[in-house]
């Protein structure tokens, strides 16, 4: 049995003639950018998420770029962020001339903590950006009270998150603002690339609207430097066909994740924590094991595909050569990305799939003891 990582086309064909009509329409309209699809998806994505503003922009990780800079996080500024996500999150800061200052993530969430970044604060920290790894959120009210006694911008990288919530209140209603990305993987992805902010402060949401159309707001006046960095009307339109069964498409994750933490329970590895006070909407379904890449490869050899997110932390990374970082620096960060593997899991993961995954790893186990 072959139990890929990922498999997009099932979704297509599921919604195939709804994406075609939506595509269509769009077709039929002439309209392809910033026209009455993206208006329509810049009201239903904040509706779903709870904030009052959503603005679409061309990927996630121009919506952490335009936030940082329009929050005003510039040359000299410090984010305080984390280690342990997608390479984006820090491009954003260095690409508005903001340092990356790390934090090490707690071993059970996986994300930044108040206790974790409170000892990294400085005077010229602007902003802490909490990553929602995975598909949990970071403690926010945490995180949040320590903003406020600083005096800090927070940013909440959501891009794997659309949906999640802790103690019931959703990404972006809480902080400045929070990115989500539309990437084709993600739990609400597109036919091709697509972000968005979202945020309850009105004017951040207007300077927002303005940067991504090269600082214009009336055609051919520009009241500063901005970008080009626009959602079209056709990942509009097909966003919003999806956008519709999001809710259904999470709860299949979250009750394929129980399936998958009572399946595992026994065995010599940690499984997602999730607290109670959170909604885990499980982008990725990651464990945690000492024989990580043997696992690994005794799946691939049963036909099941899995993948390392991520084998190389933050502040390792050659590009951050420069800030003088070391190994050692953030163990906690670094342990996760010796051992952490994530598992198949997507809405449509048949039981009879996943049942084979949870023999096969039983199967390593046993053997890997005796
Ligand atoms: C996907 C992702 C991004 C970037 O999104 P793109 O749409 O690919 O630009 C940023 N941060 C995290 C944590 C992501 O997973």
């Amino acid at each position: 049995m072959k139990v890929p990582f990922m498999d997009l086309s099932h979704l297509s064909n599921e919604l195939r003639h709804e994406l075609q009509a939506a595509v269509e329409r769009v077709l039929t309209s002439g309209r392809y950018i910033l026209g009455s699809e993206v208006s329509a998806l810049e009201q239903e994505v904040p509706a779903y998420c709870g904030t009052r503003s959503g603005v679409a922009v061309g990927n996630g990780t121009d919506a952490l770029v335009l936030s940082l800079y329009a929050l005003g996080v510039g040359r000299g500024d410090e984010v305080i962020t984390s280690p342990f996500t997608f390479f984006a999150t820090v491009e954003a800061i260095l690409q508005v001339g903001a340092v990356p200052v790390f934090a090490d993530v707690d071993p059970h969430t996986f994300t930044i903590t108040a206790q974790t970044v409170e000892s990294r604060i400085t005077n010229r920290t602007k902003a802490i950006l909490p990553v929602h790894i995975f598909g949990l959120m970071a403690d926010m009210p945490g995180i949040l009270q320590l903003a406020k006694a600083y005096r800090l911008l927070v940013l909440e990288d959501a891009c794997q998150a659309i949906g999640a919530t802790w103690e019931g209140n959703g990404v972006g209603t809480c902080g400045n603002a929070a990115t989500l990305s539309f990437f084709p993987t993600k739990n609400l992805g597109g036919c091709g690339d697509g972000g968005m902010v979202l945020t309850q402060d009105e004017e951040l949401a207007q300077r927002l609207r303005r940067l991504r159309v090269h600082g214009s707001v009336q055609k051919y006046v520009h009241e500063e430097c901005g970008w080009n960095s626009r959602l079209d009307e056709i990942q509009a339109a097909v966003l919003r066909v999806k956008l519709r069964k999001l809710d259904e498409w999470t709860e299949q994750r979250r009750s394929l994740a129980r399936r998958y933490d009572e399946g595992l329970r026994d065995l010599p590895l940690k499984v997602p924590f999730a607290p109670a006070q959170a909604r885990h909407v499980y982008h990725l379904y990651t464990i945690v094991t000492e024989p990580r890449d043997a696992l690994k490869a005794a799946l691939a050899e049963k036909g099941i595909e899995t993948q390392v997110y991520y084998p190389l932390p933050m502040h390792l990374q050659p590009a951050l050569r420069g800030f003088g970082y070391q190994r050692g620096d953030f163990p906690v960060a670094e342990y996760l990305a010796e051992h952490c593997l994530s598992l198949p899991l997507y809405p449509w993961l048949g039981t009879d799939q996943q049942d084979h995954v949870i023999e096969s790893i039983s199967r390593f186990s046993a053997t890997a003891e005796s």
